[in-house]
């Protein structure tokens, strides 16, 4: 299938999303006046209300494919939430957030040992992360975090976990494949050396899962379904170093630095910590959508995260209908040189906005 076909049909689903808001709109409303709907309404549950999706991705004339408001956006107004895709704490962080949504964990009591093993904030995140976790855990990961500490790196924490969740059999190879990624060529020796360790980990650690398949019992006729056990070749198939520069690529460009409020004392004392080693953030996320929002630096959308990665794109200002939303893609307070710097370096592109057209 070709990358434009494909891409259609996302652009498709990207653009039926819809957006929920409070409380039917006042021409739904209106509908439910007669008797008869009032008592057909009493002993079934109403369909929740139409209403149009406030965003849309279309072509921009410069930068590729974009976002645009499809109608009048409210200053504050949220277009859409935004679950992430692959998720992975801040090692500084691991142990004091929610191994699956990076909510901040109550602060745990007993033995010091609490402190050195992940953990899920709810029952709901536990058995979400089951199948990968399943497999996390059956790795020794130390000298892979140990590497990344030292280095400084947050990317291959991401792959690291999307190598689980595909070995897991939760999702595709090539998810990430409609989003733009970096030409790492430069950085080819450095990126040999994370993959080696990262499939070296994942070798040594002779991973087990269960794999249902279709054994056919041609005695009695029919197929039945029996576990068996996936051979440890095969689940690593697809880590090539091709596909893991490959990712790496697109997971730099598009990972959003997760940053919660601080709400409590504990909160700030994991927040201090994360600063010293350079990590203000609890992790890091990959989402879709919000990929495929473009830069500025005076964006009139933001995601912010209340307590977990899942976010929220809100609206700064009122947007106007057909005006493309964008959000900024470092930290806006810097100056000219620094942002152009980052801009071209990091992501490859001159920013056009007025803040950068004025040099300011
Ligand atoms: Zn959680
Ligand atoms: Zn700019």
């Amino acid at each position: 299938m070709s990358r434009l076909l494909r891409f259609s049909r996302q652009a498709f689903d990207l653009k039926t999303l819809h957006h929920r808001r409070a409380g039917a709109p006042p021409f739904l409303s209106s509908f439910s006046n007669s008797a008869t709907e009032s008592a057909a309404a009493a002993s079934e549950p109403k369909p929740p209300p139409y209403v149009p999706p406030l965003i849309g991705i279309q072509l921009t004339k410069h930068a590729g494919r974009g976002a645009f408001a499809l109608q009048r956006i409210a200053s504050g107004e949220v277009l859409h939430s935004a679950r992430p895709i692959l998720a992975h704490p801040s090692l500084s962080t691991i142990n004091c957030v929610c191994y699956h949504c990076l909510r901040r964990l109550p602060k745990r009591g007993g033995t010091a040992e609490a402190y050195h093993t992940v953990s899920f904030c709810s029952e709901q995140c536990e058995q979400t992360s089951t199948k990968f976790y399943d497999v996390e855990k059956q790795i020794d990961w130390s000298r892979f975090h140990e590497y990344c500490r030292q280095k400084g790196l947050k990317y291959p924490l991401i792959v690291k976990r999307f190598a689980c969740q595909v070995i897991a059999g939760n999702i595709p190879t090539d998810i990430l494949e409609l989003l733009q990624g970096e030409d790492l060529s430069d950085r080819a020796h450095l990126i040999k050396e994370e993959f080696a360790l990262l499939r070296s980990t994942l070798e040594n650690a002779d991973i087990k899962v269960e794999k249902k398949k279709n054994n056919k019992n041609r005695d009695e006729g029919k197929g039945s379904i029996v576990d068996g056990e996936a051979e440890p070749e095969e689940l690593l198939s697809f880590l090539t170093e091709e596909w893991y520069t490959d990712v790496l690529g697109r997971i730099r460009i598009n990972a959003f630095r997760v940053e919660l409020p601080v709400q409590s004392h504990e909160d700030l004392l994991s927040s201090a910590a994360a600063t010293v080693e350079g990590e203000a953030a609890v992790g890091n996320a990959m989402y879709m959508l919000p990929s495929f929002y473009n830069h500025s630096c005076e964006p009139n959308v933001n995601i912010v995260w209340s307590n977990s990665a899942e976010g929220k794109m809100v609206a700064l200002r009122d947007i106007e209908k057909a005006e493309e939303v964008r959000i900024c893609y470092l930290d806006a307070s810097m100056g000219y040189e620094a942002r152009a710097k980052i801009l071209y370096g990091g992501y490859g592109f001159v920013c056009d906005c007025p803040r950068c057209v004025a040099k300011e």
